[in-house]
């Protein structure tokens, strides 16, 4: 592409950026088409000749963003809310520019340089120790299966020879997010060695269950090897007791790993620190900063106390990726299953300075205000219910009728445009899930949230 055709089409992309991020509510948050709608009005095979830009973004533009699902919508509340704020998305243009491959420090000195000192910086703001060993992967259940990965070659350093070792058992809640067990298949664990401990009446692993349940795994001849802790969990948000849990990892010499996914970034807020206490003890631990800390998709970071035996478990040098400066630089290669990496760092140095640490924990610190006041309005109305505690940006209610009546009324908020929240089942029931989490969302937004969630439920149940 010529320079003057990049510069001009350059522009008119960012033109539509900046208006599309303006304005993200102009378009319904959910689409509104069937599974293969798209794909039935796209051709069946690539052209032959090339076509002109004008035509590229205007397919962009007419087929692409009416079948988006709007994760920069305000009223984008499902699952994990994240965002992708201005700083973020110019980064995100500079590293595409770039096209550096962060695997080795040869392939781009200022890929892994600045990813050890982004990550440096984010520990600090969280509070965790000095020392841990940073390294971003794409997603958290990529982190994790690393930590399951280095659990592994602690406990038996001759699977990676030999192949995957019997015995060795896994612990989680059972609240924990599946990317755990998913890990624990991936390394070759099997399900049949994930134990599920059960939670208290707020969600959270009880230690005396994951203690018994070690004590009975060790004396059938079983090899306990790593526990999972959950600071927020994907229902409830709720924090396991970190603590008490690092207390039995110590005591079976288990790998402790702490899934802090989603609620690791609100440590950056002083008066919610302690939800990452005990997290110090761990052995890894992963926060992703595409979650809830306002960097756009993806970017996991992910930390360990034992690079050593994280990279014995994945350490493998062709001749042809080895260089003068191995011995005196981090080749980040060595530290996971993915040889080329993408240059993510970038995008998390831009929001980290944009923001700085006071606005990112200012906008945390709203959004928990936020649900608290929902969770307030929820608790006053006698046709609702809350499922959960509410202690982070997440709430968890339901209405007091069926299950059936509480699906179509997700439904009915859904079908408006205006809002997408999700579902989770608690306690057997069926159950609202309602996350504040962009930057773009206002208490305005989360109050109308409640007025449409309350409005459908007149309409679904009368
Ligand atoms: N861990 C927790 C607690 C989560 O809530 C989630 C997703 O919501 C994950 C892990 C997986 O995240 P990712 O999509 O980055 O793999």
């Amino acid at each position: 592409m010529p320079p003057e055709e990049f510069r001009r089409f350059a522009h008119e992309a960012v033109d539509w950026i900046a208006e599309y991020l303006s304005h993200p509510e102009r378009y319904p948050v959910l689409p509104k088409m069937a599974p293969g709608d798209l794909a039935d009005a796209l051709p069946s095979s690539g052209p032959e000749q090339g076509e002109p830009m004008e035509r590229l973004l205007d397919d962009f533009r007419r087929q692409i963003v009416p079948a988006i699902t709007h994760w920069n919508h305000p009223g984008f509340m499902a699952y994990f809310a994240n965002t992708a704020p201005g700083p973020g998305i110019i980064a995100e243009l500079l590293s595409a520019s770039l096209n550096a491959n962060a695997m080795l420090w040869k392939t781009s000195p200022a890929a892994t340089e600045l990813e050890q000192v982004v990550l440096d910086w984010l520990r600090d703001w969280m509070g965790l120790p000095a020392g841990l060993f940073g390294i971003i992967y794409d997603t958290a259940s990529t982190s994790s299966m690393h930590a399951i990965a280095a659990a592994r070659e602690m406990a038996d350093p001759e699977a990676r020879t030999l192949g995957a070792s019997r015995g060795l058992t896994l612990y989680c809640s059972e609240e924990a997010h599946s990317s755990i067990e998913k890990g624990a298949i991936a390394i070759g664990i099997g399900q049949r060695h994930v134990r599920k401990i059960p939670v208290d009446a707020e969600f959270r692993m009880r230690p005396e269950a994951l203690s018994a349940a070690v004590e009975r795994d060790l004396a059938a001849g079983l090899r306990p090897f790593c526990v999972v802790a959950t600071v927020g969990t994907t229902s409830t948000t709720s924090i396991d007791p970190v603590p008490a849990i690092a207390d039995i990892a110590a005591r079976h010499g288990l790998w402790l790993h702490v899934d802090a996914a989603y609620a690791g970034s609100a440590a950056i807020v002083p008066e919610c620190r302690h939800i990452l206490n005990g997290a110090e003890r761990a052995d890894s631990l992963v926060v992703n900063p595409h979650k809830w800390f306002f960097t756009p998709f993806d970017l996991s970071a992910f930390y360990t106390r034992r690079p050593d035996i994280l990279r014995r478990a994945f350490s493998l040098v062709p001749e042809y990726l080895r260089t003068a400066e191995d011995s005196r630089a981090v080749n980040y290669m060595d530290y996971g299953v993915p040889l080329g990496r993408r240059f993510r760092a970038l995008k998390l140095w831009f929001v980290m300075r944009y923001f700085g640490r006071e606005r990112l924990a200012e906008t945390i610190r709203s959004q928990i205000a936020w649900a608290r006041e929902l969770a307030e309005a929820v608790d006053a109305d006698p046709h609702f219910e809350r499922a959960a505690p509410a202690p982070l940006s997440v709430v968890c209610f339901r209405y007091r009728g069926t299950d059936e009546e509480n699906r179509r009324l997700l439904e009915t908020v859904n079908a408006s445009g205006e809002f997408f929240l999700s579902h989770t089942v608690l306690n057997g029931k069926f159950t609202l899930h309602l996350a504040i989490g962009n930057m773009g969302t206002t208490r305005e937004h989360v109050m109308r949230a409640w007025e449409v969630v309350r409005g459908a439920a007149g309409r679904v149940v009368l």
